[in-house]
């Protein structure tokens, strides 16, 4: 390649924005360093093309990363599993439409109930008269109502 000043070449014109033929003004071992523009007679640096133009990564690369990255949202995470089925037994309550939790109290599917240890619970099933399943922030736990 013959990168000669007074050679016309087309490069980047950074003034105005467009590929464009410019004319070299300086060049370094055959690297074309300096450059006017023939259409605003700006001077700079010479750029083959517009910057960040693209260099087209492989599709082939980039839709393994996907599936690699749906593969794995796909896995299943036990902790992830017990915070969506404790928001969705919550639905939006809070601990204000809990019921404090006593051994005597009496609870019903459903129903949260405030834990003093164990933080805000829903009730997800009653074992017998006097167990039921409770979900927990930090896991399921049997307790113990209907207490006389
Ligand atoms: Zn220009």
């Amino acid at each position: 390649m013959t990168s000669k000043v007074g050679k016309e070449i087309d490069g980047w014109c950074t003034h105005c924005k467009l590929v464009l033929t410019h004319t070299i003004e300086a060049a370094v071992n055959g690297k074309i360093t300096r450059v006017h523009c023939n259409t605003c007679r700006g001077q700079h640096a010479y750029r083959a093309a517009a910057p960040g133009a693209k260099t087209t990564p492989s599709r082939g690369a980039s839709s393994a990363r996907s599936r690699a990255a749906t593969a794995s949202a796909r896995r299943v995470d036990p902790a992830a599993t017990l915070a969506s089925q404790y928001a969705s037994l919550l639905r939006g309550r809070t601990a204000a439409q809990a019921q404090p939790y006593s051994t005597t109290g009496r609870y019903k599917v459903s129903e949260l109930i405030a834990h003093p240890t164990f933080g805000l619970g829903a009730v997800t099933g009653e074992r017998d008269s006097v167990k039921i399943d409770v979900l927990f922030p930090d896991g399921p736990r049997v307790l113990v109502h209907g207490r006389s």
